[in-house]
């Protein structure tokens, strides 16, 4: 729903940040996800990760959801390895336009310092009840349990994110968890293997060098 970008348009400057503001409730917002057709029940979508060096480095995780991105920071980013559990803080929803976002957010901006485009392709709801019958998308975030199958270019497996108690605030937080399937992997990490942008090839210290034109 449009109104969720709320909190990520307050957040911004659009004179100043190179972010997309994203599609107003007249202009209808690009769709993403993968152009097949899919058996009734069944929901995809985009998904993107921008590795984002802003006060400090971190995986920001963006899974198309109800027309926005729905966004966690992941500060050591993904694993490939299911015994590996990594924090999920949920952040604000992201225009869909922001799958394409790449670039150095200026500093004194909210988020201000290098966006890259680490990876992105689109995904499959894999959430399932304790009975194995699929779960909905919108369903599966509020219970807390939601499982998806990413194609992208690194990215390519089911993840889980779940829902925890975070004891040190006594709020909540979430974990980003490689499911167990045949694309799991303990020897591999993938962050420091694959660094690059898959939009411009660039690392996220020399897209930070550009300073923000194209290189
Ligand atoms: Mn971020």
């Amino acid at each position: 729903m449009p109104g969720a970008l709320g909190e990520y348009r307050r957040k911004r400057d659009f004179e100043v940040t190179s972010e997309p503001a994203g599609a107003t409730d007249d202009t209808p917002a690009p769709t993403g996800g993968i152009p097949v057709e899919l058996p009734e029940g069944i929901e995809t979508g985009a998904f993107v990760i921008q590795q984002h060096d802003a006060t400090r480095m971190h995986f920001d995780v963006r899974i198309e959801v109800g027309g926005v991105l729905r966004s966690w920071a992941v500060p050591k980013g993904p694993s490939y390895d299911p015994a590996v559990k990594r924090l999920a803080v949920p952040t604000e929803d992201h225009p869909l336009e922001y799958q394409h976002y790449e670039g150095v957010i200026p500093k004194g901006s909210y988020g201000g310092g290098p966006s890259l485009l680490w990876d992105r392709g689109s995904f499959v709801n894999i959430s399932h009840d304790g009975r194995g019958r699929v779960v909905p998308l919108a369903r599966a975030l509020d219970k807390g349990h939601v499982s998806v199958w990413f194609r992208g270019q690194k990215l390519e497996g089911g993840w889980a994110f779940t829902r925890i108690e975070d004891r040190r605030s006594g709020g909540v937080t979430w974990l980003m968890v490689k499911r167990v399937d045949a694309t799991a992997d303990p020897e591999r990490d993938v962050v420091t293997e694959m660094p690059r942008s898959v939009l411009s090839g660039l690392t996220v210290d020399e897209l930070g060098a550009t300073g923000g034109r194209p290189a």
